[in-house]
């Protein structure tokens, strides 16, 4: 019945990463008949940094995961490096969060979140990619969204145009998202976006306890550049090397990433043993969507999670928490839609991610502001370094690891900085690419 073309599920999601799997499996497990279309076959490569923060890990244990993580790279906190001054700092203890990360490819991974969501009585077509919506006469503006109800797909095996459908389709389809800009939805350009390149190499220390940041990333002329390199030990033999970089730098255009990731290489520290040798392969890259840039993410009966909506934090650029936590906020309000809410269900979907993350991406979009400009960014990163305090309360505010019942020093340092983002922008200082 489910695979019948003309089946109607109650939900199809377009795309099977952390944002798509993790809203399938939270409609499975509430008992929705909810499917998946996914052009790849799992497990298929993704690029990536392949680190979980604490708050990923609580998304995967929810989904009752973590067991599965046994095999995966436990680390325990961050050594942030530059300017000649390294600080090892633990993860915190927050109420909710494990102490830990993980490590893990998402070649391993996202196979596992998708794997869950169909134990959990998702239908996963893999192979099969969604080209267009079913009604692609859909007006333009906010309503954009509104027309559709499936997508035409192609699978692999026949490469025949069929459709399948959904009460409510999630746009679940990446940084790209060309089938939710097919809906209507853009990239706000005044907003910050990162490009990151990043390539695996064989290591000795391979299953090193912390995962390393270098905050003074530099070009090839020896100048420092908004954003970082690091060092993610995978604990099989191998280490993940990237460099990640701002588009709020008015470099950014000129930037070639490539040429940074060989200065990092040249300048990371000879321990770790990365060579054009120890290198497992090329390096690839992406774009990094973040800070609610892209819009609208509801619709009559659309939604959009993960990195289509533009949800990746700003901060840190870690996007696959925010993917499983948006995928899980929208499995809720499709319910409530479901259950006879209808459209005004999904509305109420992102005025909770108003809620839920405004404030904060507000702040860290100011943040990526203040440190795009180079002389800035080395004052900001110089100082911070002198102070292990400091810097153990900026992971937490940059990690997303606050706790606002217990307000501590990360907690009082984010409203400080929540009033000064406000005035800055009231000041006309507000998004802007350069
Ligand atoms: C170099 C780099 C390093 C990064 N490092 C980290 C990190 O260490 N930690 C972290 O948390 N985040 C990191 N990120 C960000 C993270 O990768 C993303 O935020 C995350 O993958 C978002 O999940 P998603 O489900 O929204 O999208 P994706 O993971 O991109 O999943 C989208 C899925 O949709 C499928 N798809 C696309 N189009 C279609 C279609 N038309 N039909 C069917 N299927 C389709 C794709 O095959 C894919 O499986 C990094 C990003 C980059 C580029």
């Amino acid at each position: 019945m489910a695979d019948r073309d003309d089946h109607v599920h109650d939900v199809l999601v377009v795309g099977g990463g952390p944002a798509g799997s993790s809203c399938a499996y939270w409609l499975a497990e509430a008992g929705w008949d909810v499917a998946v279309v996914e052009k790849k076959e799992f497990p298929r490569e993704k690029t990536c940094g392949d680190g979980l923060t604490p708050r990923a890990v609580r998304q995967l244990a929810d989904m009752g995961l973590e067991g599965a993580l046994a095999g995966a790279h436990r680390y325990h906190g961050l050594r942030s490096i530059a300017f000649g001054r390294t600080l090892e700092l633990e993860w915190p203890t927050v109420p909710g969060f494990p102490t830990y990360g993980y490590t893990i490819t998402r070649h391993d991974l996202d196979a596992l979140v998708c794997e869950r969501a169909a134990k959990a009585g998702a239908t996963i077509y893999q192979g099969t990619e969604a080209h267009e919506p079913l009604d692609p006469s859909a007006p333009e503006g906010p309503d954009a969204l509104a027309g559709c109800a499936g997508a035409v797909v192609t699978t692999k095996m026949d490469g025949a145009p069929s459709a399948r459908r959904g009460r409510y389709v999630v746009v679940a389809d990446g940084a790209n998202s060309r089938f939710g800009r097919a809906l209507g939805t853009s990239r706000d350009r005044n907003y910050p976006q990162g490009m990151a390149l990043r390539g695996y190499y064989r290591s000795e220390r391979h299953d090193d306890p912390l995962i390393e940041s270098h905050l003074d990333l530099r070009d090839a002329n020896g100048a420092v550049v908004p954003g970082y390199g690091w060092v993610f030990p995978l604990g099989d033999g191998r280490i993940n090397v990237g460099v990640g970089l701002l588009s709020t730098d008015h470099r950014w255009k000129g930037l070639n990433t490539a040429r940074l990731m060989d200065a990092f290489v040249a300048q990371a520290p000879r321990s770790w043993g990365i060579t054009p040798e120890s290198a497992c392969g090329p390096a690839t890259g992406g774009r990094l969507p973040m800070g609610m840039a892209v819009g609208p993410r509801t619709g009559a009966n659309t939604i959009v999670v993960g990195d289509a909506g533009g949800l990746i934090n700003p901060f840190n650029g870690e996007g696959i928490s925010y993917g499983y936590e948006t995928g899980r906020l929208a499995a809720a309000y499709l319910a409530e839609a479901l259950s006879g809410g209808g459209s005004e269900s999904l509305a109420a979907y992102e005025r909770h991610l108003e809620r839920a993350y405004g404030e904060y991406y507000r702040v860290g979009r100011a943040f990526v502001r203040l440190i795009s400009d180079p002389a800035r960014m080395r004052l900001c990163v110089a100082s911070g370094m002198r102070s292990r305090a400091f810097m153990a309360q900026l992971m937490r505010i940059m990690a997303n690891l606050m706790h606002p019942a217990t307000p501590g020093p990360a907690e009082v340092a984010f409203s400080g900085m929540l009033k000064a983002a406000d005035a800055l922008e009231r000041l006309g200082w507000g998004d802007r690419s350069a």
